[in-house]
């Protein structure tokens, strides 16, 4: 079942990668079929399949020899692994399949974000949608719980973009309302203060050098979706490591 589902989670990296490189520049999906970026060449089968074809093709095109970025199987395997998790975590199949859908947009909204500084709304509001409807069938939330997570996390994040003045995007505010659908308030919440954590500490180095200014605009989305995936599978141990700190 673990190895089914991390063959799984390679072929949704594979389609992952394919609306990671098309859903920002308004390309459709589905139509054409893969093909190399360079030469226009059209992928066979074997050419297909996630990471194996790029260490057999040594990560060139089979066609005109230009090279394939490497990116595309590591998110792949980025992918089967996050699957894995979710399996070793979560025992309910309905709440196993939201983990699946929820570690797919993060993965794929931090990529767009990193190459194109967008959030698309097909993902965060349509997610949102999703989120919301697990919630029906889910037995770890409720609707409730779940509206009031859309609410939380995304008047948290409103709040800060309007005493900001626009430091945050809109679409921060969009994605953080869609994982508080999938988590609920508390975990949504809490991401947020997290992520800030983590961009202050990734930022630190360059703030020191002087490299980043404070005129510098910076990405949120990145580090806000690292922190809801993390709190998605640990929330409980870091809740437990934060009150022990306290008392
Ligand atoms: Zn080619």
């Amino acid at each position: 079942m673990i190895f089914l589902l991390f063959i799984t989670g390679l072929v949704i990296g594979s389609f992952l990668n394919v609306v990671i490189y098309r859903l920002p520049t308004g390309k459709s999906i589905i139509y054409p079929p893969s093909h190399c970026p360079n030469c226009g060449h059209k992928l066979s089968m074997l050419e297909l399949i996630p990471v194996l074809s790029y260490i057999f093709l040594r990560g060139k095109c089979k066609n005109c020899k230009a090279d394939i970025s490497i990116r595309y199987p590591i998110i792949e395997l980025l992918t089967g692994i996050i699957f894995i998790i979710n399996y070793i975590y979560i025992s309910d199949l309905i709440i196993l399949a939201a983990g699946l859908v929820f570690s797919s947009l993060m993965i794929v909204l931090t990529m767009i974000d990193v190459d194109h500084q967008i959030l698309p709304d097909q993902l965060t509001l349509g997610g949102l949608v999703v989120g919301l409807s697990f919630s029906f069938f889910r037995t770890d939330i409720t609707f409730i719980y779940s509206l009031i997570g859309v609410l939380a996390a995304g008047g948290l994040l409103f709040l800060i973009a309007f005493l900001s003045k626009g430091g945050m995007g809109g679409g921060d505010i969009k994605m953080m309302a869609m994982v508080g659908s999938f988590t609920g308030p508390v975990i949504a919440v809490t991401a947020v203060f997290l992520g800030a954590l983590i961009a202050l500490m990734a930022h630190l180095p360059g703030v020191i050098s002087g490299k980043t200014g404070m005129k510098t605009k910076l990405p949120f989305g990145p580090f806000l979706a690292v922190a809801s995936l993390i709190l998605w599978f640990y929330s409980e141990e870091l809740f437990a490591m934060y009150l022990s700190l306290i008392f």
